[in-house]
C-alpha cells in the first residue's frame, strides 16, 4: 500500500510530495498529462517549444525559492532577475518603472513621487490614496475589501478614468486577465500586501529555461531521491472512501490503495472529483460553488526579438495585455520568442488562432511593434478552466487544505493562503496539505 498519493504534478503537487518525501514519508505523484509542471510548465506543442503562459517570480516569494533551493536547484542558474517592468499605452506614451528599492532606491522611489509620463499629479495623488487606504484597510479588516471591485474602489478615491485605464488595469488583467470592474479589490491589495512586508526583496525573475524543465523536473527528482515515485500520463477518476475514511484512488479500471492523499488538481478536476465522491455536503458546498475561470496565452516564434529588453510590458487597451519577449532568458535557442497573456479571456476561447494573430498584429503596431513578415511559428495556448474567478466575494468560498474526511487534504492555488492564485500560493498550500495530513497521522 503506498503510503501518501498525491493527485497532481502542478506545482501544489510537488510541494506537498516533496515536503512528505524529505519527512521520510512514502510518496507516490499521480499527473494525467505527459509533463510535469501543471500551469507552471513546457513542453512541446505539435513541434513548437511552449510555456504554460508568460511567469514571474517576484523576490517575495519566499516559499517557492526556499523550495526550489531545498530541492536543490541552483537558484543562480534557473533564474535571471530584472528590476523593471514597463506600460505602453497605444499610440501614447510609455513609461519603464524601476523595481528594486535596495538596488535602485530613487529611481523606485520616483515611481511614486516622481515625473511620469502617464499621470498627472493629480492623478498620482488619487492614486497614492487609493493604494495607501487599500493597503490599510486590509491590514485592518482584509475580508470587507473582498465587497469592492478594484474600479469602484478606485472611484471611491477620486481615481481618474484615464488613470484607471494606465495603471490599474495592467495591475488586474495583465497579472490576472480581469478589468478593474471586475477584479476584487481584496486580490489586488492581498498581493500588494505580501509584497510591502518585503520592501527590500524587489526584482521579479523569469526563468532560464522552459519551466518544466528547469522547476518541475528538478522536484520530481529531488522527490525520488527521497524516495517518491512520479508518474505522468496517469489520470486519476475516483477517489475511494469508507466511512469518512480514504482507502483508495481509481486510476480507469485499476485502484492504488492508500489511507493519504493529497487532492492537489486545478480547481475544476478538484471539483469534479469531489462531487462525484461524496455529492455536495456542507464541507466542499462552497468549494464547489467557486466558479472556474479561464486564461489565455499566445506565443511565437520571431526572426528577432519583438522588444529590445526581456522584460515584463503592459499594454492596456490592446488585447496583448501583458507580454515578453523572452529570447534572451528562457527561450534562448530562439532568435525572437513572444509570449503575450490576453485580454477578455473568455471571447479568446472562442476566437481562431488565425484570428487573434491578425488582431495581434494590428495591436502590436498601436504600440510600435511591426510583427509583418516575422513571424515563424505561433501557438494559443489556453486554459479553460482552471483559476477561479477573482471577481468580488469569492475569497470566502476557497477551502483550507484541512477536510473532515480522514486522510483527505487539498492543495492548489485556490486553496485558502494569502498568496491567491500564484506559483508561491501553490507551494505553499502544498507544504500545508502535506503537514496537515502528517500531523493528523501523528495524533
Ligand atoms: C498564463 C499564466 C501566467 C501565469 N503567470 C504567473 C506569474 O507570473 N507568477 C505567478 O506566481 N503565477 C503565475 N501563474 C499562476 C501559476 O502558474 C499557478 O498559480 C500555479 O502554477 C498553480 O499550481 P497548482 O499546482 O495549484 O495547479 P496546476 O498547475 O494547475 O496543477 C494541477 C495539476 O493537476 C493535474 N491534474 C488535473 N486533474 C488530474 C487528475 N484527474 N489526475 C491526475 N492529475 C490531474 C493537472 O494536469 C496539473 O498538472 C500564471 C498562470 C498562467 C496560466
Amino acid at each position: 500500500m503506498s503510503e501518501y498519493v498525491v493527485i497532481g504534478g502542478g506545482l501544489a503537487g510537488l510541494s506537498a510530495a516533496f515536503n512528505l518525501a524529505r519527512a521520510g514519508k512514502t510518496v507516490r505523484v499521480l499527473e494525467e498529462k505527459p509533463h510535469l509542471g501543471g500551469r507552471t510548465a513546457s513542453w512541446d506543442y505539435n513541434g513548437m517549444m511552449v510555456e504554460s503562459g508568460l511567469h514571474r517570480a517576484p523576490a517575495f516569494y519566499r516559499e517557492t525559492l526556499v523550495l526550489m533551493a531545498a530541492a536543490g536547484i541552483d537558484l543562480d542558474e534557473a533564474l535571471v532577475w530584472g528590476d523593471t517592468t514597463e506600460i505602453c499605452i497605444p499610440n501614447g506614451p510609455s513609461a519603464v518603472y524601476t523595481l528594486s528599492l535596495p538596488r535602485y532606491p530613487l529611481r523606485t522611489l520616483g515611481n511614486i513621487f516622481g515625473r511620469n509620463k502617464l499621470c498627472s499629479l493629480t492623478e498620482r495623488l488619487a492614486l497614492g490614496m487609493f493604494f495607501g487606504m487599500g493597503l490599510i484597510q486590509h491590514a485592518l479588516r482584509p475580508a470587507s475589501l473582498d465587497c469592492y471591485s478594484v474600479y469602484d474602489y478606485a472611484k471611491k478615491f477620486g481615481v481618474s478614468d484615464r488613470a484607471i485605464e494606465r495603471i490599474l488595469v495592467p495591475m488586474t488583467e495583465g497579472l490576472f486577465f480581469l478589468p478593474p470592474t471586475r477584479y476584487s479589490a481584496y486580490v489586488l491589495f492581498g498581493l500588494l500586501a505580501q509584497g510591502g512586508k518585503h520592501p527590500l526583496r524587489t526584482g521579479l525573475a523569469a526563468f532560464t529555461g522552459g519551466m518544466t524543465k528547469v522547476l518541475a523536473e528538478p522536484l520530481a527528482e529531488a522527490i525520488r531521491q527521497h524516495g517518491g515515485t512520479v508518474e505522468t500520463g496517469c489520470k486519476v477518476t475516483g477517489l475511494l472512501h469508507e466511512n469518512k475514511k480514504i482507502t483508495g484512488v481509481q486510476v480507469g479500471k485499476s485502484v492504488i490503495q492508500t489511507s493519504n492523499v493529497v487532492l492537489a488538481t486545478s480547481l475544476e478536476p478538484a471539483q469534479r472529483l469531489l462531487r462525484d465522491t461524496f455529492g455536495a455536503v456542507d464541507w466542499n458546498k462552497h468549494l464547489l460553488s467557486l466558479k472556474p475561470m479561464p486564461a489565455a496565452t499566445f506565443q511565437m516564434e520571431l526572426n528577432r526579438p519583438a522588444w529590445a529588453k526581456d522584460r515584463v510590458v503592459f499594454a492596456p487597451g490592446t488585447c496583448m495585455t501583458c507580454f515578453s519577449e523572452q529570447s534572451r532568458t528562457t527561450f534562448t535557442e530562439k532568435s525572437g520568442r513572444l509570449s503575450i497573456i490576453l485580454s477578455e479571456p473568455e471571447k479568446r476561447l472562442q476566437q481562431s488562432p488565425a484570428a487573434l494573430l491578425s488582431e495581434i498584429i494590428s495591436d502590436a503596431k498601436r504600440i510600435g511593434v511591426d510583427l509583418e513578415g516575422r513571424i515563424e511559428n505561433y501557438r494559443t495556448v489556453l486554459w479553460p478552466s482552471e483559476f477561479y474567478y477573482l471577481t468580488p466575494g469569492n475569497e470566502d468560498l476557497r477551502p483550507p487544505q484541512e477536510t473532515p474526511i480522514k486522510g483527505l487534504a487539498l492543495a492548489g492555488d485556490y486553496t485558502r493562503q494569502a498568496f491567491l492564485t500564484t506559483m508561491e500560493g501553490a507551494v505553499i498550500s502544498g507544504k500545508k496539505a502535506a503537514q496537515v495530513l502528517m500531523e493528523k497521522n501523528s495524533s
